[in-house]
């Protein structure tokens, strides 16, 4: 096993606890595809998928064919959906693997009729994806007809279903409201088109974490839910709404990234902390060293403004965040901070409260999505 102080403890009982939420919050009969692109946004694919699939998990969602392959290398079983689109060598792996891809053009699904041939694959389904506003891949939706004719023509080939994604469906302003409307508006009209040329369009989905949480009435007949699993809300907004609603979703965040103090060194008055001289001490101080970086998914950008919590206290990352370590104004009146004492960086600290993912990305005007996805493969994973 790999060894090392800075890790990333992954608490599976929470991601259980988050999946049976949202099965209670949505609704027993609407299925569940788990997105764990990106390595299950950081907190490792192949644990979490277990965990889910032991769950009852309907679907799970991968980015790219090599995230989907690992998963079944794993002894995966469930249908994995993936959400990307590949390059034309990757097309037949992906069909030997038995992954799910979205498609929404001719070119593409030939390819996967091609390789579903050579592979002998009998009705390999496929997912038609319908761009209702989101503009990134899909068919626009007065095609949708038309190509899931085309498809159920292809001899190797079943249509499993039809998804679109929002594009803001995380916000409540009225503006991107009717927006998300609109885009619902337009993929019923897609799903009626594909009913009216006489072919079953599958399972029906749209939502990811966001409007499965804002918009009950466009969960279809599954949600793809990422974040929430992981015990983050889409945005503060959601989190806001959901509360005012009296809709009580309690997450329980999955994710603690954490290290130990690996010295506490006195400082003088006037002494400076790392490159850039940034920081200098205003009186005698005490800085604890922690060997974590940016290498590791602590970003420079993080300080100023970054504080760790350490025995249930927190404490402020002082100057600049190096590769591989940064330090910690302790200050001269904290002696209980020892070597060898666990600082919370971000999630659960048992004697107080750390700084969340949500933190994080407010320092860098970014979202927790990309501090998890963000934490390095040099940070081992500690499961729970
Ligand atoms: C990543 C992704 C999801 C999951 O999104 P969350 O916001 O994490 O719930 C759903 N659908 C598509 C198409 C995605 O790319």
């Amino acid at each position: 096993m790999r060894m090392r102080c800075t890790k990333l403890i992954i608490n599976l009982a929470d991601l259980r606890h988050n999946f049976f939420e949202i099965k209670k919050t949505v609704g027993e009969k609407i299925k569940v595809c788990a997105s764990v692109k990106a390595d299950a946004y950081g907190h490792g694919a192949v644990n979490c998928a277990k965990e889910l699939e032991s769950c009852g998990i309907d679907f799970l969602a991968v980015a790219t064919v090599d995230e989907g392959v690992e998963l079944r290398k794993n002894g995966i079983k469930v249908p994995i959906l993936v959400l990307s689109l590949c390059c034309p060598e990757e097309v037949r792996v992906a069909v030997k693997n038995n992954l799910t891809p979205l498609v929404f053009d001719e070119e593409y699904i030939d390819l996967f009729e091609q390789a579903a041939a050579l592979e002998n694959a009998e009705e390999f389904s496929v997912h038609l994806a319908v761009d209702s506003g989101m503009g990134r891949i899909g068919c626009m939706p007065e095609r949708s007809g038309i190509l899931a004719l085309y498809i159920s023509e292809k001899p190797h080939l079943v249509l499993g279903g039809i998804c679109t994604h929002f594009a803001c469906a995380d916000s409540l302003e009225q503006t991107d409201v009717d927006y998300t409307l609109q885009q619902l508006e337009k993929f019923n009209l897609a799903c009626m088109s594909v009913e009216k040329a006489g072919i079953n369009p599958g399972i029906k989905h749209c939502s990811s974490s966001a409007a499965a949480l804002n918009l009950p009435s466009a969960n279809f007949d599954m949600i793809r839910a990422g974040l929430i699993l992981y015990g983050y809300y889409p945005s503060q907004i959601t989190e806001n709404y959901l509360a005012s609603t009296g809709r009580k979703v309690e997450l329980k965040k999955v994710m603690t990234f954490q290290t130990e103090v690996v010295a506490v060194r006195p400082f003088k008055k006037g002494q400076s902390v790392s490159y850039g001289h940034t920081w200098t001490a205003s009186e005698d101080t005490l800085i604890a060293v922690l060997p974590v970086g940016y290498a590791d998914g602590l970003r420079r950008s993080f300080s100023p403004g970054i504080k760790v919590c350490i025995n249930g206290k927190l404490y402020p990352v002082c100057g600049r965040i190096c590769m591989d370590q940064c330090m910690v104004n302790i200050g001269k009146d904290n002696a209980d901070v020892k070597r060898w004492d666990t600082a919370v960086i971000f999630g659960t600290c048992p004697q107080g409260t750390a700084m969340t993912a949500d933190d994080l990305a407010a320092l860098d005007s970014t979202i927790s999505y990309e501090i998890m996805t963000g934490i390095s493969k040099r940070v081992p994973r500690i499961y729970l």
